[in-house]
């Protein structure tokens, strides 16, 4: 399905990016594992990768740091002859109450969730451009639909990725690029370990499907979106959350 195409999978060190990374791998798709901090998992996931006879290889960026993101961008399409896929997966939450929350967790989860994504979509862009196709795909979140009490950073973050969808399609559309996002309910990961065992259950509530979400949940999707399968879907947000957002 993605034989031959070049995929750059942001923050894939670990959790729902790791997992994408392995499933465009699968489905043929050589994997640039991005990370910031934890090289040594985005190692492990190149070597899985590899093991399983495919092709992949580790790029440390903080996506945050404008100028970083574009020698990444840059050096991905000259040394692996083109960049077809980008997917926007890392993100970060700092969650608090509103009244309390300090301007520092306000800022950091803006400038990594929603600066990170606009710094990879801009410069992702403009290779996609110069070949005239691609496909860029950013993981939003159920709570940029609907809000959630503790994460106005965090939501305000993931809204912001769905507006940016909307308006990077209007622009790209005519140049043979898509632009769509994936909204995740509750997915098991480190994200969510940290959560209290009385929140956890006040989510299952709210599940029609009366599961959390996994990893491969996510990765199906951004895979289908990545395919030629979804060539006539653009500016979309597709929910992958059990009927959470309902
Ligand atoms: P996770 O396990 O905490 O992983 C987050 C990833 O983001 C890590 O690989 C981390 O890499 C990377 N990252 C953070 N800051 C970065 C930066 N500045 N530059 C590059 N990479 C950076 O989280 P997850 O649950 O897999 O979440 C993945 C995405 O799905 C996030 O965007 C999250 O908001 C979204 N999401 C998750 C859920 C859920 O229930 N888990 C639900 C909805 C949406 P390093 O360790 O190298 O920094």
């Amino acid at each position: 399905m993605l034989t031959g195409k070049v995929a750059l999978v942001t923050g894939a060190g670990k959790g729902i990016g790791s997992e994408i990374a392995i499933t465009l791998a699968e489905y043929g798709a050589k994997v640039i594992v991005n990370y910031a901090h934890s090289q040594d998992a985005a190692e492990e996931i190149v070597k899985k990768i590899q093991d399983m006879g495919k092709g992949a290889v580790s790029y440390g960026c903080d996506i945050s740091n404008f100028a970083e993101v574009e020698k990444m961008m840059k050096e991905v399409a000259k040394e692996h002859g083109s960049l077809d896929i980008l997917v926007n997966n890392a993100g970060i939450t700092k969650d608090n109450l509103t009244m309390v929350m300090k301007e520092e967790e306000f800022d950091a989860v803006i400038e990594t969730n929603l600066k990170g994504t606009f710094n990879c979509m801009r410069h992702a862009a403009r290779q996609m451009l110069r070949q005239k196709s691609g496909h860029i795909i950013s993981i939003s979140s159920v709570v940029g639909l609907s809000g959630n009490a503790g994460q106005i950073n965090y939501s305000a973050s993931k809204a912001g990725i769905i507006g940016m969808t909307k308006s990077l399609a209007k622009e790209l559309g005519g140049k043979g690029i898509t632009v769509n996002a994936v909204a995740p309910g509750f997915i098991d990961t480190d994200m969510t370990k940290v959560l209290k065992d009385d929140v956890k259950e006040q989510m299952m509530d709210m599940i029609p499907l009366k599961r959390f979400g996994c990893t491969r949940d996510i990765a199906e999707t951004v895979a289908f979106l990545a395919s030629d399968k979804a060539a006539y879907i653009t500016g979309q947000t597709i929910s992958v959350d059990g009927g959470m957002h309902i």
